[in-house]
């Protein structure tokens, strides 16, 4: 079984002004980054469009159908400080989101080993009924749900190495012990959530915070002490990885100082965990990461690691 690598251009479609970070370019380097010789033994898909009802297991169905009913004919409109819809967005949301549905079906169909997800818009941002952050619905969140709902899956974690805590992710998985949800980021920095003693109803949540400046030792200490320990205790049965690469040092929105292969360390461990208690079941979804040659260079060796290679 090889891993298999979701994505589709609608994800292209969906615009943003002049001069914002999270812009199809991203998504053009990964992409590029994915053509190399390297990558040809990838299955490789295009993620579908996510039906509103799955969509819904973490979203109200009025936030869902308020946003499809928002979208402009043409131009842009904003729906959060930092959020903004063009006519391409509801598709390319709910080809992101629906790139995790495929994932998790073939993951747990065991027709892939793994699989990574290279989709915009992001979602760990997005709350319940509440777009934030360049997100407009809990991408990796909706994955947990489907793997649950549709797929018996008793619990499921979500670790999100994202420099950028993943606000949306820990608000709707609060109180829900069937989901861990687990975060190293950069401390202060948007959104301001994220510190240690925010740990959920049933203590399912598990942040590990880091300084401006911090690299390689205290992200690795922060996965081996604090997130790795805590994710086999919890024994998931499927992974959900939010990837996103801006704490990679050349990224322009943080200041963390991580540099590629510490991503695939990072991916390597979460591999560990997943092989001794989940069967190996990993799926991955791109988050952020605004450096556009260190987002490249990330997504390989995330996805190399992925690979086994
Ligand atoms: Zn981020």
């Amino acid at each position: 079984m090889s891993t298999l690598l979701l994505s589709h251009p609608a994800c292209l479609e969906h615009l943003v002004p002049h001069g914002h970070p999270e812009r199809p370019d991203r998504l053009r380097a990964v992409e590029r980054a994915l053509e190399a010789e390297k990558f040809q033994t990838l299955a490789r898909e295009q993620a579908p469009m996510a039906p509103l009802e799955i969509v819904a297991l973490c979203h109200p169905m009025d936030y869902i159908v308020a946003l499809r009913d928002a979208s402009p004919a043409e131009g842009l409109i904003q729906i959060d400080g930092d959020t903004s819809m063009s006519p391409g967005t509801f598709e390319a949301a709910l080809r992101a989101a629906g790139g995790g549905i495929r994932a998790v079906d073939e993951v747990l169909g065991k027709r892939a080993a793994n699989a990574f997800v290279a989709t915009r818009p992001p979602g760990h941002h997005a709350e319940t009924a509440k777009p934030m952050g360049f997100c407009l619905f809990d991408n990796a969140g909706i994955a947990a749900r489907y793997a649950q709902n549709r797929h018996g899956i008793a619990r499921a974690a979500i670790v999100d190495f994202d420099v950028h805590h993943g606000n949306g992710s820990q608000e709707i998985f609060w109180a829900d012990k069937t989901v861990m949800y687990c975060s190293t980021h950069q401390m202060p920095l948007f959104p301001g959530t994220g510190a240690v003693i925010e740990s959920g109803e049933y203590n399912t949540v598990v942040n590990a915070p880091l300084r401006p400046g911090d690299g390689a030792d205290k992200f690795r200490d922060a996965f081996e002490n604090r997130i790795l320990p805590r994710l086999a205790e919890f024994q998931p049965e499927l992974i959900i990885i939010s990837a996103g690469f801006d704490a990679h040092y050349r990224d322009p929105l943080a200041n963390l100082n991580l540099v590629e292969e510490d991503f695939a360390w990072a991916t390597q461990k979460i591999m560990d965990v997943a092989d001794r208690c989940a069967g190996g079941r990993i799926v991955s979804m791109l988050e952020g990461g605004y450096n556009l040659s260190a987002l490249g260079r990330s997504t390989v060796a995330h996805v190399q690691a992925l690979t086994g290679q």
